[in-house]
């Protein structure tokens, strides 16, 4: 146990500055050419191998550093060199965690290295949890797992959505449900090798963002995994399902139950602050425009305040439209995602927002403006 220090050790230093020099050299520059073309960027990603740093060894080494903080400097620096392009590369991690935290030793020593391949043979890793129907409420995933005791196989089928690496990794990490009654506590993860039929990509989503990271539905047809796909064992899993059927039902139940509930009213308080917000807007515009057509002064900045108000909340408010429609509202087929888009212009023409600021700040305080 090493003691909590935010003072970088000379191998954090050196790690943190190999990264930065290969997103400044490499990732940066090709940002925006995989925005624009929206794919993984396999030349970056065989470069980040060829270097080592997309490899079992360097997550080992980095997601067993004590302190800690080694994985958030590496993020940091390749976020910094492009988020799409950074997730492309570290997206495996997803499921290279998943197996740790849920994989008996053999199945971490056996997956983990799967996830990554070889510089001359890459390989990706997808971990999927999110459906169609169940985002935040992970409870009440559909997808299910059933075992086919004469054969020793898992039998998985349903639908897994917004999976980072989906359908194009190698290897899948996926929750599944094996007792729905029990909610979370009945769901288990498997691991689906490469090369297994019934799984395969559905929908690839077109998104505002994080373009470089490959975004897509997981479908389980009939996909059958053998037995020790199951992380954790079948043994661990029945004595845990056991234990959950043993009476510890009701306490989870009842707490969805309660998000359920308060869901709706969250998305109404959302609501009223978006409205209110436009609602002053729109008097603030209102105001100025009343002051500028009967001949009034612009005393204390009041056309600025309506420009700089009604800008800044055009890109709130249709943050916070995206925010309440999740994955939703992050893809293209959704207009709020380009309405927040060409809503950040407002704060940019006609005199930026920091302008604005000056022109108010300067007319409360009397100094005179030319
Ligand atoms: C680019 C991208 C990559 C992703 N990659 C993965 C991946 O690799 N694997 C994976 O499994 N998933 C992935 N996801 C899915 C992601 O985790 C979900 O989108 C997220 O959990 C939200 O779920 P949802 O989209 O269903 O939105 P919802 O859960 O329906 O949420 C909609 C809105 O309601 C709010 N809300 C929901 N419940 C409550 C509550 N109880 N109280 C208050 N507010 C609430 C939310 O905050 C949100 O604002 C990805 C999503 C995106 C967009």
């Amino acid at each position: 146990m090493s003691d909590y220090s935010l003072e970088l050790n000379e191998d954090q230093i050196q790690i943190t500055k190999w990264v930065h020099e290969f997103a400044e050299n490499v990732v940066r520059p090709a940002g925006p050419e995989w925005d624009e073309r929206e794919e993984t960027p396999w030349p970056i990603i065989e470069e980040a191998a060829k270097i080592g740093l997309y490899s079992y060894d360097f997550i080992a080494q980095a997601f067993s550093d004590p302190t800690g903080l080694l994985m958030c400097l590496v993020s940091e620096e390749m976020s910094w060199g492009d988020a799409g392009i950074a997730l492309a590369i570290f997206g495996s991690t997803l499921a290279v965690a998943g197996i740790f935290a849920n994989g008996t030793p053999e199945q971490t020593a056996e997956w983990i290295p799967q996830c990554f391949g070889t510089p001359d043979d890459i390989k990706l890793a997808a971990f999927g949890v999110s459906e169609p129907d169940a985002g935040s409420d992970v409870s009440s995933l559909k997808s299910r797992a059933v075992y086919d005791e004469a054969k020793d196989e898992w039998v998985l089928n349903g639908t897994k959505t917004w999976i980072t690496n989906g359908g194009i990794a190698n290897t899948h990490v996926l929750v599944l449900s094996v007792d729905p009654t029990l909610g979370s506590r009945g769901q288990a993860s498997f691991v689906v090798p490469e090369g297994t039929p019934g799984i395969s990509q559905g929908q690839k989503f077109k998104k505002m963002g994080i373009r470089a990271s490959h975004t897509a539905e997981v479908i389980l047809d009939d996909c059958r995994v053998p037995g020790r796909c199951l992380l954790g064992g079948k043994e661990k899993l029945d004595e845990r399902l056991a234990r959950a059927k043993e009476g510890k039902r009701t306490s989870t139940q009842a707490a969805m139950a309660t998000f359920e509930s308060s869901r709706p009213i969250v998305g109404a308080f959302k609501l009223a602050d978006m409205k209110m917000h436009t609602d002053a807007a729109r008097l603030l515009v209102q105001r100025a425009a009343n002051m500028a057509a009967t001949g009034k002064r612009f005393e204390n900045g009041e056309g600025s305040m309506s420009k700089l108000y009604a800008g800044e909340n055009a890109v709130w408010v249709t943050e916070q439209a995206i925010q309440i429609l999740g994955g939703y509202g992050y893809v293209r087929e959704n207009p709020v995602e380009q309405w927040h888009r060409d809503s950040k212009i407002y704060t940019i023409f006609e005199g930026t927002s920091e302008v604005q600021r000056l022109v108010i700040s300067r007319a409360i305080s009397g100094i005179h403006i030319n």
